[in-house]
């Protein structure tokens, strides 16, 4: 940004800062959950007037804005009561100004410009290293020894915001091993939002506070049902960290929500009436759902659901989401959400993924890649084979019940991880594309004619904005799937569409 674009950012962020305290404050003081009705459409007022040109988008939040029984207002609602007053307004302004509005404003622009994806989220690993050893987790295959230097993070944040990317969410390994480092961070990024996955056992009562000063920092605690089912993978005492850590959060007036992977032993125990409300009550009022990945030479397949049970979740939670549920805990699912992302959002196209060495992978559960934070730029991260090979190729179902090149689609990322030349990023026990994806190929034979007939028996709409490329917004028939000959490919030249937009 050039000097006078800086003076005119923080003139309006220093504007929004100070509505935001006055709307936050009667917000606090509104007698019921009626009453902040006003007070929101006063806000979406406001953002209407600051960026016009968001009209159609800010429209569709006006529609859910003026419903207090909304599932998404009940939840904003409960953050608003549970959030420290800085905090919330750190999370106005870093989430709604700079990332929902500025940010995507300036993302659409730089997507046209590069003719690449260019993503809202970026993830990194700040170190692999963690105090853990769950069963199954993908991270501890990569060994436990690399971190990214806090320059190097500082370099993911800095070009990421040129972008527009102003949220990033902080894997591994558990984050807090570097807390130092990560709160370093959050400081001189006080634009940006940082959401840290983690294992519970490190946040203590001085990283509450300082979280509490700074504002910009989340957690998603991983948990995993009962004590019992939770321990057993996680290991003894494990929940009881993650109880702790629930009390300090909300004591501290911090944030924070769940991150939970189903797996075949789970998949009842963390959908459960009982569990929801214990997260509720406990102050976590939303969380993702993962469906367990077959990642890594070490990976227990025999741990990824049945097709009964993705059944079963696809109805579960959005059964949970229903206006008329009591349930205060909205949860999503990162596998069967699809439809509200069109798709696969890796690759950059909404998000993608750095790890503790450095290397951009397009997804967190796919470890292959061209390039290195070490000696690329974000952006020529974005415009990499295998990353631009994902712009090409997605939706890489129209089914979005099906959106995965590896669990879904297996071939796919075979084909597209040869024709990039991506190497693998697991150094330390390397993994064949063709083995990793051999593993879904089985699931993905048996999951198809399941998800295809709950697609065909329920309606979709058509967003008005779809970050595919050109073409595939154009001719929706160019969609992977959909070759008539039946075959599973992906249906670009990369290189001859290279050449093309050139
Ligand atoms: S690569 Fe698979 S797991 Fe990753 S975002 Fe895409 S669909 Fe989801």
């Amino acid at each position: 940004m050039g000097i006078l674009e800086n003076a005119k950012h923080s003139a309006e962020r220093a504007a929004v800062s100070a509505m935001a305290d006055r709307l936050l404050k009667k917000l606090n003081d509104a007698n019921d959950y009626s009453e902040r009705t006003e007070i929101y459409l006063e806000i979406v007022d406001l953002a209407e007037k600051f960026y016009p040109e968001a009209k159609d988008k800010i429209a569709s939040v006006r529609e859910y804005v003026s419903d207090p029984n909304h599932r998404w207002m009940r939840m904003i609602n409960h953050i608003i009561d549970d959030a420290d007053p800085h905090y919330a307004k750190m999370m106005l302004l870093n989430l709604g100004y700079e990332s929902f509005f500025r940010g995507t404003k300036t993302i659409r622009e730089n997507r046209k410009k590069y003719n690449c994806n260019i993503p809202w989220l970026i993830l990194f690993d700040p170190t692999m290293a963690c105090n853990m050893h769950c069963v199954g987790c993908w991270s501890g295959t990569y060994g436990r020894k690399s971190s990214l230097t806090y320059e190097q993070m500082d370099k993911i944040v800095t070009e990421g915001k040129e972008l527009g990317a102003h949220l990033y969410m902080l894997t591994g390994g558990e984050p807090m091993v570097r807390k130092q480092d990560v709160l370093k961070l959050c400081e001189k990024h006080n634009d940006c939002f940082f959401v840290a996955y983690s294992n519970s056992t490190l946040i203590d009562e001085e990283l509450c506070q300082k979280i509490q000063k700074l504002g910009n920092l989340s957690f998603m605690l991983s948990i995993e049902g009962t004590p019992d089912t939770n321990d057993m993978r996680r290991g003894a005492g494990h929940y009881n960290a993650v109880m702790n850590a629930m009390n300090l959060l909300k004591k501290y007036g911090i944030v924070f929500g769940t991150s939970i992977c189903y797996t075949k032993a789970n998949v009842e125990a963390v959908t459960s009436d009982e569990f929801f409300h214990m997260l509720s009550e406990k102050g976590a009022h939303y969380g993702f759902y993962f469906h367990f990945m077959p990642v890594g030479n070490n990976a227990v397949p025999e741990l990824m659901p049945t097709v009964e049970q993705r059944k079963y979740m696809i109805k579960r939670i959005r059964e949970i989401r229903t206006e008329d549920n009591d349930i205060e805990f909205f949860p999503m699912d990162f596998q069967n959400d699809g439809e509200f992302v069109g798709g696969c959002i890796a690759g950059g196209r909404n998000y993608f993924h750095i790890n503790s060495n450095g290397d951009a992978e397009p997804c967190v559960f796919i470890h292959f890649s061209n390039c290195n934070i070490k000696d690329h730029s974000i952006l020529e991260m974005l415009q990499s084979p295998l990353f631009m090979a994902y712009h090409e190729g997605q939706p890489f179902n129209r089914n979005h019940l099906r959106p995965c090149p590896m669990l879904e689609n297996p071939d796919l990322l075979v084909e597209m991880v040869h024709k990039t030349g991506a190497y693998q990023t697991n150094e330390e026990s390397p993994e064949e594309v063709e083995h990793l994806c051999g593993k879904a190929k089985d699931y993905a034979e048996k999951w198809a004619p399941v998800a295809d007939e709950i697609w065909a028996s329920q309606t979709h709409k058509r967003p008005s904005y779809e970050n595919y490329t050109k073409e595939k917004r154009e001719h929706p028939e160019l969609a992977a799937f959909e070759h008539a000959d039946g075959s599973n490919h992906i249906d670009t030249d990369i290189n001859a569409k290279e050449q093309a937009n050139q």
